[in-house]
């Protein structure tokens, strides 16, 4: 042995001593990788027992994985959200994700379940994933919007605006979701005063025109007069179904009287006599023409449409239900029958 070994006092020691060191250090590197691995996977499994659910009827637990499967099952699990079979949905995704080793697939797998827990209604499982993926990967720009967009859900509004800076870090746009925010905790408020909550709103208008309609809406709820002091001439096409459905009482004569489309929509309406029928809007003139040649079974019916995705919903929104953008909202108006049950026409 002492033949083998260089002695102590050697400058080959010196250099075999180094090696092992070195050795020993990348092993236990190794080795330490290694452990983290297999615990942050224990973890994740773990973490996503929570969230099992025994009422799908596919059964994932006898279902061997193979990485084939991976595309065709992630598209029926979209398609199972798609048409409102969340629990299926939700089975599929935590199975991929069980299954699945790459890590970036996994996150992605899991911002796809989020986004189901959230149209579910299960908005604390879609917060606690989604805090999960920036847990392991903090600069995920979906995952912190769709945070976002849950905390604004849960009436978080605080919580959900801390959201916002790291988002402005990396480069995002966030104006319109700070001003959207801080009008939905305006009108969410209960400390504030009417008149108050009237105040701060056109104030907020002032700052943000693209809360025009959402503003608009509130203040009719609010201050019929502040409401009708802050519609634009220009920008009455947008409030259209608004103005329709608005109580008689409601109505400020002064204001209908200055303005040719008013004037239109309510003489179609049934609320004015004098005829009035140049209003620009194809729907509403061919009514008020209809009107004026005595036919009065007319009605306006609307739909709303994203301009972003391009989805139509028959009833209105602040975020569209399905790509969660803001302000896309496109009003549509169709002529209809009038049912007598909803017809509140006084004429
Ligand atoms: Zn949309």
């Amino acid at each position: 042995m002492e033949n083998i070994l260089p002695a102590y006092n050697d400058p080959l020691f010196s250099i075999l001593l180094i090696i092992v060191i070195a050795l020993i250090i990348s092993v236990v590197t190794y080795a330490w990788g290694l452990y983290k691995q297999q615990k942050e996977q224990g973890n994740l499994l773990k973490f996503l027992e929570k969230f099992d659910t025994t009422e799908c009827l596919l059964d994932t637990a006898s279902m061997p994985f193979d990485a084939h499967m991976l595309k065709p099952l992630a598209l029926l699990a979209q398609a199972f959200d798609n048409t409102g079979e969340y629990h299926k949905a939700i089975n599929i995704y935590l199975y991929l994700i069980k299954n699945r080793e790459e890590e970036g697939s996994k996150l992605e797998l899991m911002g796809k379940l989020g986004k189901t827990y959230f149209h579910a209604g299960f908005l604390e499982r879609a917060k606690m994933i989604f805090e999960e993926i920036l847990r392991k990967k903090p600069r995920t720009v979906e995952a912190l919007y769709m945070l976002e967009v849950v905390l604004e859900k849960m009436q978080e509004y605080t919580k959900a605006a801390e959201i916002l800076e790291p988002l402005e870090l990396l480069g995002e746009e966030t104006k319109p979701l700070r001003t959207f925010l801080t009008f939905s905790q305006l009108i969410a408020d209960k400390t504030l005063s009417k008149e108050q909550k009237v105040v701060e709103l056109l104030a907020l208008l002032k700052n943000e025109p693209k809360l025009y309609r959402e503003i608009i809406g509130v203040l009719f709820r609010l201050d019929t007069q502040a409401a009708w002091q802050a519609i634009e001439r220009s920008r009455i096409e947008e409030l259209i179904d608004i103005l329709w459905f608005l109580p008689q009482s409601q109505l400020s004569l002064d204001i209908i009287a200055q303005n040719r489309q008013l004037k239109t929509l309510y003489y179609a309406k049934g609320y004015t006599l004098e005829p009035e029928t140049e209003s620009g809007i194809f729907a509403l003139d061919m009514l008020a023409t209809a009107k004026q040649n005595g036919f009065n079974e007319g009605d306006l019916h609307f739909t709303y449409l994203c301009s972003k995705c391009k989805q139509s919903f028959p009833i209105s929104f602040k975020r569209c239900p399905n790509c969660m953008a803001l302000h896309t909202v496109e009003v549509e108006e169709h002529i209809a029958k009038s049912d007598p049950k909803t017809d509140y026409s006084l004429f």
